[in-house]
């Protein structure tokens, strides 16, 4: 409506099929809908995750992080193949964080997991970054909730473990996984006590070579530093394994480790438990998106803004007041019928 140019859409009903028909190029464009910032795009995609709710719910969903260089997209692909030899179908999103800011990426290029990315059962895509207030990790939950209807059994989203999005990605997983290395302190690896605290499992990878030792060694200090945390409520005790995603060893018993916690949680209630809260997040996240989103495009609130957080800035009236101008310039106008 009003577009000066129109991006090709299809109905509820073709992206629905496409998507349940397994129809990747379908599920990429559905996946386009749902990151689009649109206005004309948002009931759309509201219809369509709506209609392929029922048939998602499926995978076990696993967030991936590591900072930079610990080799997540090697460890995805090497991990992604495996699970493809066992049948699987895979689909993987990527956040990265940096890329809307800065125009650059810290997940680098397109390049990443090509031969993952070429495996008829597996599905690659970089998912939306960026600050669209609180709009990255519900268009993710969304994206997977689309892979999901597709009939992938696991969904992996991987994220750089530097920034907050971590906790984000937590919210919406099954298990998290984090990927550290050998010989580098945890100050230099960037990674926070709380990212460490989060993780279901820690993998130091690069176990190959004469590294081999370093990252035998790594694992124990890192498993008694596990210790030292609180327990799980659940009473899942997170290990530290190694692997090799270049010499793919250690892979495996990764996957059995997964596999081994999905068995305990599922029987315990936890499996089911942790997806109602993260449902009731979902709602509130939603909520609190569309307020946002209001609020900050009201035309009112618009035109005051600047001029008031000036004022704030040099300290003509207190950040609270200006904070109230604002809000009752937006719902005293809701009260009016908008
Ligand atoms: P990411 O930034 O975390 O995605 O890391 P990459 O997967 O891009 O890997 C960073 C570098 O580490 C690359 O040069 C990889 O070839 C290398 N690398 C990744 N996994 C391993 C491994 O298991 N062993 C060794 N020796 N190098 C690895």
């Amino acid at each position: 409506m009003g577009f000066t140019f129109k991006k090709q859409r299809h109905t509820v009903d073709e992206y629905v099929q496409g998507i349940l028909n397994k129809d990747r190029v379908m599920l990429s464009k559905a996946i386009t809908l749902v990151e689009s910032q649109l206005h004309s795009d948002n009931d759309l995609a509201g219809a369509v995750i709506e209609r392929i709710l029922p048939y998602s719910g499926k995978s076990l969903r696993i967030g991936i992080t590591g900072v930079p260089g610990a080799g997540k997209s090697t460890f995805i692909e090497a991990f992604g193949k495996y699970l493809s030899s066992q049948n699987k179908r895979i689909a993987v999103l990527t956040i990265d964080p940096s890329s809307q800011k800065t125009g650059g990426s810290i997940l680098g290029d397109k390049t990443r997991m090509e031969e993952l990315a070429n495996d008829p059962n597996a599905f690659v895509r970089p998912s939306a970054s960026g600050a669209t207030l609180g709009g990255v990790h519900s268009k993710t939950r969304e994206t997977m909730l689309l892979c999901e209807a597709s009939g992938y059994d696991i969904i992996i989203i991987e994220t750089v473990g530097v920034g907050q999005s971590e906790t984000s990605v937590k919210g919406i997983v099954d298990f998290f996984l984090l990927l550290m290395l050998a010989g580098a302190g945890d100050e230099l690896q960037g990674i926070k006590r709380g990212i460490m605290e989060m993780a279901d499992a820690i993998v130091v990878n690069k176990a190959d070579g004469d590294n081999i030792k370093r990252s035998k060694l790594a694992q124990k200090e890192l498993q008694h530093a596990l210790h030292m945390f609180p327990p799980n409520e659940s009473g899942w005790y997170p290990s530290v394994l190694t692997c090799s995603a270049i010499n793919h060893t250690g892979i495996k018993e990764i996957w059995e480790l997964i596999c081994e916690f999905e068995g305990m949680m599922k029987v315990k209630g936890f499996f089911k438990s942790n997806r109602q809260e993260q449902n009731l997040q979902w709602m509130h996240d939603t909520i609190n998106y569309h307020l946002r989103n209001d609020f900050y495009s009201n035309q009112e609130v618009k035109s005051s803004l600047s001029f008031l957080e000036q004022q704030v800035e040099t300290e003509k009236i207190p950040a609270i007041v200006a904070a109230k101008k604002l809000l009752s310039m937006f719902f005293n106008k809701r009260q009016l019928g908008e």
